[in-house]
């Protein structure tokens, strides 16, 4: 089966068509500037390693389609021969709040219950939903299924979502923990089990999803039972240009004496502080370690407070855990990014982990643990567009 993965915002979509038997990506590509002027389609075949850009204008989320399934079938740049050839559509929902703790196959049922995620993540939720009624009109009869980033955390036990707000504010507009990231998180955490050649249920582990955005998770027997974003992505480790956990009265703070509004600060906290905020450089890690290296020394302390926060996290969710079988690194930074490691891990030989500087030199789906070390440390690129092909096809399968 050949599955089209679809990841819509609000002016782009991108697409991956991968082939199931062998987890092969065929064609991929993105459209941009949908509804604006200067409208494009970037496509690539895989195989025969060609790109091809192509303006046209897209007036919405279903032109964009449109144009995705001719790249698709383009005697020159196609990888298939027919839309037939799709067996199914899967789609990156970002928000699936309380109503979703697995991926789903799209129905009117399911469309209601992602309206109501709306207002909890009203800039991603819209498009994705675009997205889904735009496959429905295009291809009609092939199945649709939503994966959310969400879901893979609705195994997080009360203790670990509740915020100790008053009550009434969870039953009446269900502020609590969500997290983010989930099928990332999901996708290294199963990818590590096979690895190691263990059942996911005996194993307890960390991932470290490292990337612009960052997210730490402890996934105990296979479950999410903690995640460091919380009721949205700005909770948890310090990020390129999002603070991560602090003071909330520092919000209000800000209110008060700086006389800032509440969408200032909101702009403040997600767009203008993290690693970028603090150095003043760069949120990317390349840039900021050639900074520190030239003797910045906001940069550093910029990376400094990057790796403290993720350290803290390590401990924290082993004793959550009550102990810690493996470490995972992933995204941007986790998996590219070997200062950034060491540095992490560094100081942590007590509780067994230690990586060996030469096998954290390597890249792809590697062991970096120094030998001895009880604990296995592990680099994993993640997938996310597989492990939406992969729900997909499970449950149009059945
Ligand atoms: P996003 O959250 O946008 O998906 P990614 O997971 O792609 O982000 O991560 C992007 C970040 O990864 C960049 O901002 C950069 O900091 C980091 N990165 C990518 N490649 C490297 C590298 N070779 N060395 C250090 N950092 C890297």
């Amino acid at each position: 089966m050949n599955i089209l993965v679809i990841n819509a915002g609000s002016s782009s979509l991108k697409y991956q068509l991968i082939d199931m038997t062998k987890h092969e990506v065929m064609a991929k590509g993105l459209c941009e500037r949908i509804g604006i002027e200067g409208s494009n389609i970037q496509h690539t075949n895989v195989a025969k390693d060609t790109k091809t850009k192509i303006e046209k204008p897209m007036k919405d989320h279903g032109d964009a389609i449109q144009m995705v399934i001719h790249a698709l079938v383009d005697e020159e740049h196609g990888v298939i021969k027919s839309m037939d050839e799709i067996g199914a559509v899967g789609h990156r929902v970002v928000h699936g709040a309380e109503s979703f703790a697995d991926s789903c196959i799209i129905d009117a049922k399911v469309k209601e219950a992602l309206e109501m995620c709306v207002p909890l993540a009203p800039l991603h939720n819209p498009p994705n939903i675009i997205g889904i009624e735009a496959c429905e009109k295009i291809m009609p009869g092939v199945p649709q299924v939503g994966v959310f980033d969400t879901a893979f955390h609705q195994t997080m036990p009360p203790k670990a979502f509740m915020y100790a707000l008053p009550y009434d504010l969870y039953e009446k507009d269900r502020i609590r923990k969500y997290g983010f990231h989930g099928t990332s998180h999901k996708y290294v955490s199963q990818k590590a089990a096979e690895f190691l050649g263990k059942d996911i249920s005996e194993l307890k582990i960390i991932t470290c999803h490292l990337g612009n955005g960052s997210s730490i998770s402890a996934v105990d027997g296979g479950k999410c039972v903690d995640t460091s974003m919380g009721f949205t992505p700005l909770d948890g480790v310090v990020m390129g240009t999002r603070t991560g956990s602090m003071d909330p009265a520092v919000v209000t703070y800000l209110i008060n004496k700086e006389g800032m509004s509440g969408e200032e600060v909101d702009k403040l906290m997600n767009k203008q502080s993290g690693v970028f905020g603090i150095s003043g450089v760069s949120s990317d890690f390349r840039d900021l370690t050639a900074a520190a290296a030239e003797g910045n020394d906001r940069a550093q302390l910029a990376l400094d407070m990057f790796f403290y926060s993720v350290k803290k996290f390590i401990g924290a969710y082993t004793a959550a855990m009550g102990g810690v079988d493996a470490i995972v690194f992933t995204a941007g930074i986790g998996e590219n990014d070997a200062r950034t490691r060491a540095a992490i891990v560094d100081g942590l030989e007590f509780m067994g982990i230690a990586i060996d500087p030469e096998k954290n030199a390597a890249r792809g789906t590697v062991d970096i643990s120094a030998d001895g070390a009880s604990v296995k440390t592990l680099v994993i690129p993640t997938n996310e567009e597989l492990m939406i092909a992969i729900d997909t096809q499970r449950l149009v399968e059945g």
